[in-house]
């Protein structure tokens, strides 16, 4: 879950790179100066965006610049729009490899004495994709708030102010409250995953 995990898994990374149109070479899962090009443009814009839009906390800092250019800027938008609220609101997780996903997904399955944290194994999460984020609420001493209603709080604060996002809360079968993603122009997550490996899951 940091830019250094995405950059290892140098397939994973092409395909990223790719949708951000930054990368046209082959998806090879080989490192060469186009990747690298690819790269240093792509964190250049990252910081761009943070020096136009406005730099939050160090743990937002590391996950927003994990997801599209795009959708930097509405992760951005997202927590200049909660404001003064009481809690201190963070990103806490933003893209995930295939690999940290499937780590995810063994946790409270085979991996025991954890909970269970999520239903998708890598490649069914739009955190796989660049497109989805999800928050922590926390006390000023750091301690960690699971209130559901205080994410409901932060939603109504933020939702009406960005259209392009959809709230894990709002879904029908299975509530995720801190969660969040850019609405693309699917729902269908094999299709979003199909954009995504073509390299390009914005078009
Ligand atoms: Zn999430």
């Amino acid at each position: 879950m940091s830019y250094n995990a995405m950059k290892s898994d140098i397939l994973f990374y092409q395909r990223f790179l790719q949708s951000n149109n930054l990368y046209m070479g082959k998806l090879d899962g080989i490192w060469g100066p186009l990747s690298d090009k690819a790269d240093k443009t792509f964190r250049q814009m990252s910081s761009s965006i943070a020096d136009e839009m406005g730099k939050f906390d160090e743990r937002s800092e590391q996950n927003i610049t994990t997801l599209l250019l795009p959708v930097q800027r509405i992760a951005r938008r997202f927590l200049a729009s909660v404001g003064n609220y009481d809690s201190i609101v963070k990103i806490i997780s933003g893209t995930r490899t295939y690999q940290e996903q499937d780590k995810l997904y063994a946790q409270g399955r085979t991996i025991p004495n954890l909970p269970i944290v999520t239903n998708a194994k890598g490649g069914q999460s739009n955190h796989n994709f660049g497109l989805a984020w999800d928050i922590g609420l926390f006390e000023e001493s750091g301690l960690y708030i699971e209130d559901d209603t205080k994410y409901q709080e932060i939603a109504e604060l933020t939702l009406p102010h960005l259209s392009e996002i959809e709230w894990g809360g709002e879904w029908r079968r299975f509530k995720d409250y801190p969660h969040y993603q850019y609405r693309t122009s699917t729902d269908e997550i094999a299709a979003i995953r199909q954009r995504f490996e073509a390299g390009s899951v914005l078009a």
